[in-house]
């Protein structure tokens, strides 16, 4: 076990709530023509150095007395693309996060990364300063769709990270696919499907390309390119659903499949509401009942935290939730998993009859099939997971 964590069998640490640690990275080696997220390429050469700075100071400058009750079972490294910090900035982090946290034993640690900034050494040190899980961006197997959203990488250089990190010890490994991809048609997107789990990872999340006002991509003239159709589109998820389920894969939310018991344990906790912290430019965080973001702006979240301002100075957004939003929250986020909502649950949670209030509005996607009823459960088809948000929107009041 690294020093950093403790042996959460200890009993006073069961008793404390867990908690989940987002760090956002916001550079890229290149920005990807589809892409939204908030992350640029680095403007000066000790950008990143600067960034990792004011991350630690971020991690410092957090009340313990407001986080002494909590036992941190998760840490996720988002982007753009951590894995262009060196291993011993993230050792850094870990370190950090370790002095201000209380850290389970069985801490999980995400790192994101793009196939292309991986190397053998890296994966080694990543695995030594306490990383146990690695997110792998393919997204297609096919050259051409690769070129179609300007990734960096090729599948041949994907093969060589996901063997290397293997080699590196690393047996929990997510592969990011996507369907949807301008060129792509059904067979391609199946055989990048059967490339991914020949390789037997122990996760694969499943996204469909969306085209994003403010991308190049969304700004590009569309007869310069050929979607798959809508119909095509719901062919290749339900496919999808289909042969990994078949594969083993427990379908456990609208995009995501995992070997049993490797379910992402981090992203799971948005999901099922939660806290966590999330540290870094345009990091959001559900913590003690708010939900506050900071500024997505390198320079000033930087500028800010270096020079001691307050956080609150930083903050983008800062919500306090009230009962009505909690109940909403839990609705929208709980469909998304396959588990879907429990009546006794949601009675127990909210004092509400949730059948009283909501079945009538679910009556008619039961009838369609896109939602069902199980025992006191009520969760989406795979078909209804497909239009997961028009059945959101009609079932809560916006
Ligand atoms: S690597 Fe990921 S975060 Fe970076 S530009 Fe591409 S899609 Fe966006």
């Amino acid at each position: 076990m690294n020093k950093f964590f403790v042996d959460d069998t200890v009993n006073e640490d069961c008793k404390r709530q867990a908690l989940g640690i987002y760090l956002h990275f916001p550079f890229c080696r290149r920005k990807c023509d589809y892409c939204d997220f908030y992350s640029v390429v680095p403007s000066k050469p000790w950008q990143i150095e600067e960034y990792v700075r004011a991350l630690i100071g971020n991690v410092s400058e957090i009340c313990s007395a407001d986080v002494e009750d909590y036992l941190v079972d998760s840490i996720f490294f988002g982007g753009g693309t951590p894995s262009l910090l060196s291993p011993g900035q993230m050792n850094r982090i870990i370190v950090a996060l370790s002095q201000k946290f209380r850290l389970s034993g069985d801490c999980e640690i995400t790192l994101e990364s793009n196939p292309a900034t991986l190397t053998p050494d890296s994966l080694c040190q990543y695995r030594r300063a306490g990383v146990n899980r690695l997110s792998i961006g393919l997204q297609s197997a096919n050259e051409g769709e690769l070129c179609e959203l300007s990734r960096i990488h090729t599948p041949k250089d994907f093969l060589l990270a996901f063997h290397q990190a293997r080699e590196a010890g690393f047996d929990n490994i997510n592969i990011d696919l996507m369907y949807g991809i301008p060129g792509q048609t059904f067979d391609s997107f199946m055989r990048s499907l059967d490339f991914a789990v020949g390789l037997n990872p122990e996760h694969l999340s499943v996204y469909g390309l969306r085209i994003e006002a403010g991308t190049p991509l969304g700004a590009r003239d569309p007869s310069t390119y050929v979607l798959p159709s809508e119909e095509v589109e719901c062919r290749m998820y339900l496919a999808c659903v289909d042969s990994l389920k078949k594969l083993g894969y427990n379908h456990y939310e609208i995009s995501n499949f995992s070997k049993p018991g490797r379910e992402c344990r981090h992203n799971s906790k948005y999901w099922n509401c939660e806290p966590y912290i999330g540290l870094g430019t345009s990091a959001h965080s559900y913590f003690n009942n708010v939900r506050y973001s900071y500024v997505s702006d390198i320079e000033v979240y930087c500028a800010g935290i270096l020079s001691g301002l307050p956080h609150s100075e930083l903050m983008a957004e800062y919500s306090e939730i009230t009962p009505d939003d909690r109940e909403r929250e839990y609705i929208m986020l709980r469909l998304r998993l396959s588990e879907g909502i429990c009546v006794r649950r949601f009675a127990k949670l909210f004092g509400r009859d949730f059948e009283r209030i909501y079945a009538p509005r679910l009556a008619p996607y039961i009838k369609e099939g896109l939602v069902y009823l199980s025992g006191s459960r009520y969760a989406l088809t795979p078909d209804g997971m497909l239009v997961s948000n028009s059945i959101l929107c009609d079932l809560i009041d916006f």
